[in-house]
């Protein structure tokens, strides 16, 4: 059975997808956690990084891990453009504490650029992780970053990166790069049925429909 392991970095989730032999860490946290984030790797012999999305919060120790443990990155080839700059693709926010996420997020961008990284691994859509020893498969989650994907484990546990959000409650992204496509992940993410959905930001919890109609 594989197992996900929440590593809360403040206010941003990483996760350790394990078998029991060894892991995938699922994005990386700031650099502020990298220590804590390298122990866990270590503890569950992790050998892959997974990128759900290449904004600087998930994917700022990226570097330095992959380095440090001698592990491949993997992640959407659409999203290597952030690597150079998180600018590279602009957001939109229209909700209230979007506005503010967006506006905090940009501010960020500005100071922190990512320590540059080349993926050794580009995941689609469909992809599995079955070569890696997991029952687990990618899922195209366009729309936050034109990139973003998300890991269905076992059908059963799904980590979706920012494609939803659980910072203030439970939403559909409040940040994205094209509404429409984020919209379309949303709705594919509630057509998975029944899931644990593990956010990038805050608690995980049941798969829902996420899009009122
Ligand atoms: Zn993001």
């Amino acid at each position: 059975m594989n197992r996900v392991h929440r590593i809360k970095c403040g206010n941003v989730n990483c996760y350790i997808i394990e078998n029991g032999a060894k892991g995938i860490l699922v994005d990386t946290g700031k650099r502020e956690y990298l220590d804590r984030v390298t122990d866990m790797c270590r503890r569950y012999n992790t050998k892959l990084i997974v990128l759900t999305h290449a904004h600087f919060d998930h994917s700022e120790n990226a570097a330095a891990i992959s380095e440090s443990l001698g592990i491949p990155i993997a992640m959407n080839e659409k999203d290597t453009d952030l690597i150079k700059s998180n600018f590279a693709q602009q957001l939109y926010a229209e909700s209230f504490f979007g506005k503010i996420v967006l506006s905090a997020s940009l501010k960020e961008f500005s100071v922190r650029p990512l320590p540059e990284f080349k993926p050794d691994i580009l995941l689609k859509g469909g992809d599995s992780l079955s070569d890696y020893g997991f029952d687990a498969r990618i899922v195209s989650l366009s729309g936050h970053t034109e990139g973003s994907i998300g890991i269905d484990v076992e059908n059963r546990d799904l980590i979706v990166g920012d494609a939803l959000m659980n910072m203030f409650y439970p939403t559909v992204s409040m940040l994205y790069n094209n509404k429409d496509k984020m919209l379309i992940s949303a709705e594919a993410i509630s057509k998975t049925g029944k899931r644990k959905i593990y956010f990038g930001h805050g608690k995980p919890l049941m798969n829902r429909q996420w899009i009122k109609k």
